[in-house]
C-alpha cells in the first residue's frame, strides 16, 4: 500500500516537473523568438537570395577594421617618412587583405577543416548534434559560451552579428548560416572565412597573418607554418607564440594528433613536428619586425626604425600615439643602393670568387651619409632583407678595418710634421720587436718598392711605409687626438683602440657607421658630426622626439685636410688600389676614396666621398676565411662605383681645392721638386709649407 502510494506520488511529481520544464522550454522559445524577431527580419532582408548582400557585408567588415566602427576600436598607424616627406611605410595595428582561395596552400585549407569543421563539405550550415552538445556543455558548466560552430556559422557570426555571446545572437547566427549555405558555394564560404578569421594582434585573414607571424606571403608558407596559424585560430592571442610558446606547442600538438588520427599525415611527421617545430621557430623577432610591410621597398629602413622605437618607446605606444617618424633617408638613394647591391651580389661577386661556398659565406653592408650634416641617406644591413637576414651589419656589426684607417694616421702625421706627401720612405720588409714578440707586417702580395714618396705609398696602400710612419708617432698622443677629433664613434669601438703599432694597419674592429663618422670631418673639411637617421617623431601634432645634431667645428686644419683629400683622389687614378674597379664599372665622376683590405683576407672595405656624399661599403666573410682572399679594390669598390654612379649628380659635388694656405702644383715624379716643362709630373694640392722651393734641374 505504502509502496503504491509512494509510486503514485512519484509519478505525479515527475509529471508536474516535466510539465513545468515543457512550459519553461516553450516560454524560452517564445522569448527567444520575440528577441530575435527584429534580427530575423534583418537577416531575411539582407541575405535572402543575394550574393552581393553578403559580399557587401564582407566589404563593410573590412571598413570596420580599417576605419573603426561597430565594435572595432579605431585603428592606429605608425607612419615613416623619408627626407622629402615621402611615405616609406604606413603600418597599421589592424590589417586585413582579401585574397583569392586559389592563393592559399591546399594544406592550410585541409588543416583548417580538420581543426574547425570536418564535415564542412557535407553539412547544410549547421550540425544539430554539435549545437546540442555545445548547449549541454553550457548548461553543465553554467557558461554562456558556445563552441562547436561550423565554419558557415563562424562566417555568419563575424558578418551578421554583434559577436556578443548571447542566446539571441546564437539563434541569429544559426538562421543566417542556413541562409548563407543556400546562397554561396562551399568554396565561397571557405574563401570568406580564411579572409576574415582573426589571427591576433590586429591581423585579419590568412594573408596578413602570414605576414605578421612569418614575414611571408601566404603562398610561401610551409606545412608547419600553416599548421601553426591554424592551431591558434580559436583564440589567437591567448595561444600565440608571443605570449607563451608552451601553450602554442600544446595547441600545435592537438592539431597534429587530429591530422594523424584522420590519416592526413603519418604518425612520424605528426610527432616530429609536434616535438620540434614550435621550439625551433624563432618567435623572438615578432612584435617588431612582424609589423614590417613585406611589400615595402625600404625594409632595412623600416626595420631599423621599428627597433629604434622598440628600444626607446614601445611598438604599442607608437601605435597608440600614431607616431609619425621623419627619417633622413632619401628613397631614391635607398632604392639605388638596394638595386646596386642586388647587381653586385648576383653579377660581380660570383665573377670574382673561386668557390660557391665563398659566395654564400659573403655578406655585405653599406651606408651613405651627407658628411656635412650627418644625415644618413641610405643604408643596407646585408645582401637582401628577410626575416632570416635582418641583422643590420651597417650599424651593429664590428669588423677589422684594415687599411681604411691609414688616411687618419697620415693626416695626424701631416698635422704633426712627421711626414708630408713628398717625404720618401724605404718600402721594405719589416721586423719589429714588440712586447709580445717579433712583428713582421707585410705588404699586400709581399711586394716592396724601395724608396717611395708618401703620396704613392698611400695611393698603393703600402703597409710597410704606413707602419714606419706610425713608428715615428707617439701613439698615446695619436689616440688622444683621435678621440678628440672623432668623438662620435661608438664607445665600445673607441675602447678597443690601444696604442699598439698594429693600429696603423687597422687591427681593431669598427662598424660601418664608425667609419662613416670618422670620414665625415675629412670629407667636409673639418666638422666632426654624428651620423643619424631619425630626424623627429611627431604624435598628433606634438613633437615627441627631435634629434640633436651633434657637431664639433674646426676639428681638422682645412689646408692639411685638402692635402689629404687630394691624395685620396689618386687611389682611383692610374696605379691606385681602386683604379681597376673604377674603369671596369665606367664610373665617370671625381671621387676621393680609400680601399680597406685586412691581413686575413676576410674583409673588403671601401670608403668614397665628395663634397655632399660619403659612402662606406663592406664585404666580408661571415664565418671563417673563404678560399678567395678579399681586397677592398676587388670587391667593395665595385658596389660603391655602381651605386654612386646612379646618384652622384643629385648629391655630390667636386672640391675646388682653393685655399689661402696652399695650391695645386706640378711635382717632378723623379726628383720630387717643382716640375719644369720636361719633367714627368704629377699634380698635387700642397700647403705652401709642403711645396718644394726649387725647380727640378734634371730634366
Ligand atoms: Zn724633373
Amino acid at each position: 500500500m505504502i509502496d503504491n502510494t509512494n509510486k503514485k506520488n512519484k509519478r505525479v511529481k515527475r509529471t508536474i516537473i516535466l510539465s513545468i520544464i515543457l512550459i519553461l522550454i516553450i516560454l524560452i522559445f517564445l522569448f527567444l523568438a520575440y528577441g530575435c524577431y527584429k534580427d530575423l527580419a534583418e537577416v531575411i532582408l539582407n541575405v535572402s537570395g543575394k550574393k552581393e548582400s553578403i559580399y557587401f557585408r564582407v566589404k563593410e567588415f573590412q571598413n570596420q577594421i580599417h576605419y573603426g566602427s561597430r565594435g572595432f576600436a579605431t585603428p592606429h598607424t605608425i607612419t615613416i617618412y623619408d627626407r622629402n616627406r615621402v611615405v616609406i611605410a604606413s603600418l597599421k595595428d589592424k590589417d586585413y587583405q582579401f585574397i583569392s582561395i586559389q592563393q592559399v596552400p591546399v594544406f592550410l585549407i585541409d588543416l583548417l577543416l580538420i581543426k574547425e569543421d570536418m564535415t564542412f563539405f557535407t553539412h547544410k550550415g549547421i550540425v544539430p548534434r554539435r549545437i546540442f552538445v555545445s548547449l549541454l556543455k553550457n548548461i553543465r558548466y553554467g557558461r554562456n559560451a558556445f563552441g562547436g560552430s561550423t565554419i558557415t556559422q563562424q562566417v555568419s557570426k563575424l558578418l551578421f552579428t554583434d559577436q556578443k555571446k548571447t542566446v539571441t545572437r546564437k539563434v541569429k547566427e544559426i538562421i543566417t548560416a542556413f541562409y548563407i549555405e543556400k546562397i554561396l558555394t562551399k568554396e565561397e564560404i571557405l574563401e570568406i572565412y580564411i579572409n576574415i578569421a582573426y589571427f591576433g594582434y590586429g591581423r585579419y585573414g590568412v594573408s596578413k597573418a602570414s605576414e605578421f607571424y612569418f614575414n611571408k606571403k601566404v603562398q610561401q608558407l610551409n606545412f608547419a607554418e600553416a599548421a601553426m596559424l591554424v592551431s591558434i585560430i580559436s583564440s589567437p592571442e591567448r595561444f600565440s607564440p608571443l605570449k607563451n610558446k608552451d601553450v602554442t606547442k600544446e595547441k600545435f600538438k592537438v592539431l597534429m594528433n587530429r591530422a594523424k588520427k584522420v590519416e592526413y599525415i603519418d604518425a612520424k611527421t605528426a610527432d616530429n613536428l609536434s616535438q620540434n617545430y614550435v621550439d625551433t621557430y624563432d618567435f623572438t623577432k615578432l612584435g617588431v619586425s612582424s609589423y614590417l610591410q613585406i611589400e615595402d621597398k625600404s625594409p632595412w629602413v623600416q626595420s631599423y626604425v621599428l627597433s629604434w622605437i622598440n628600444s626607446n618607446y614601445s611598438i604599442k605606444q607608437a601605435f597608440e600615439s600614431d607616431f609619425e617618424i621623419y627619417t633622413t633617408t632619401d628613397s631614391y638613394a635607398q632604392f639605388a643602393l638596394q638595386d646596386s647591391a642586388n647587381y653586385y651580389v648576383s653579377q660581380i661577386i660570383p665573377s670574382r670568387v673561386n668557390d660557391p661556398a665563398d659566395e654564400n659565406n659573403l655578406e655585405i653592408a653599406s651606408v651613405s651619409v651627407n658628411p656635412l650634416t650627418g644625415e644618413i641617406l641610405s643604408f643596407i644591413g646585408g645582401k637582401k632583407y628577410s626575416p632570416l637576414n635582418e641583422f643590420n651589419r651597417a650599424f651593429s656589426s664590428r669588423r677589422q678595418v684594415g687599411s681604411i684607417i691609414k688616411p687618419v694616421l697620415y693626416l695626424y702625421a701631416f698635422l704633426n710634421n712627421i711626414v708630408n706627401p713628398l717625404t720618401v720612405v724605404e718600402d721594405k720588409p719589416l721586423s719589429i720587436e714588440t712586447s709580445t714578440g717579433k712583428w713582421e707586417p707585410k705588404n699586400y702580395g709581399q711586394q716592396y718598392n724601395g724608396p717611395i714618396p708618401i703620396f704613392r705609398a698611400l695611393q698603393k696602400s703600402l703597409n710597410s711605409v704606413m707602419v714606419q710612419v706610425a713608428m715615428k708617432m707617439d701613439l698615446n698622443d695619436f689616440l688622444d687626438w683621435f678621440n678628440d677629433v672623432f668623438p662620435f664613434i661608438d664607445k665600445k669601438s673607441q675602447e678597443a683602440l690601444k696604442p699598439y703599432p698594429s693600429i696603423a694597419l687597422g687591427s681593431f674592429e669598427f662598424s660601418l657607421l664608425d667609419i662613416a663618422s670618422i670620414y665625415c670631418p675629412i670629407a667636409n673639411l673639418g666638422t666632426s658630426v654624428k651620423p643619424y637617421l631619425i630626424e623627429k617623431v611627431m604624435s598628433h601634432g606634438n613633437i615627441i622626439y627631435q634629434n640633436n645634431v651633434e657637431k664639433i667645428y674646426d676639428s681638422i686644419d682645412k689646408t692639411l685636410d685638402l692635402e689629404l683629400i687630394y691624395l685620396l683622389g689618386l687611389t682611383s687614378a692610374d696605379g691606385g688600389t681602386s683604379n681597376f674597379a673604377k674603369r671596369q664599372t665606367g664610373f665617370s665622376y671625381p671621387v676621393y676614396s680609400k680601399t680597406g683590405t685586412t691581413n686575413n683576407g676576410k674583409d673588403s672595405w671601401f670608403v668614397g666621398f665628395t663634397d655632399g656624399l660619403l659612402t662606406v661599403v663592406w664585404t666580408g666573410y661571415e664565418k671563417d676565411t673563404g678560399k678567395t682572399a678579399l681586397t677592398g679594390g676587388g670587391f667593395s669598390a665595385y658596389l660603391y662605383y655602381i651605386y654612386t654612379q646612379k646618384i652622384y649628380p643629385f648629391f655630390a659635388e667636386d672640391y675646388k681645392f682653393v685655399d689661402e694656405n696652399g695650391s695645386i702644383v706640378p711635382i717632378c715624379e723623379t726628383t720630387l721638386l717643382k716640375a719644369n716643362e720636361n719633367c714627368p709630373k704629377i699634380y698635387l694640392f700642397l700647403p705652401y709649407i709642403h711645396q718644394p722651393s726649387e725647380y727640378c734641374a734634371s730634366h
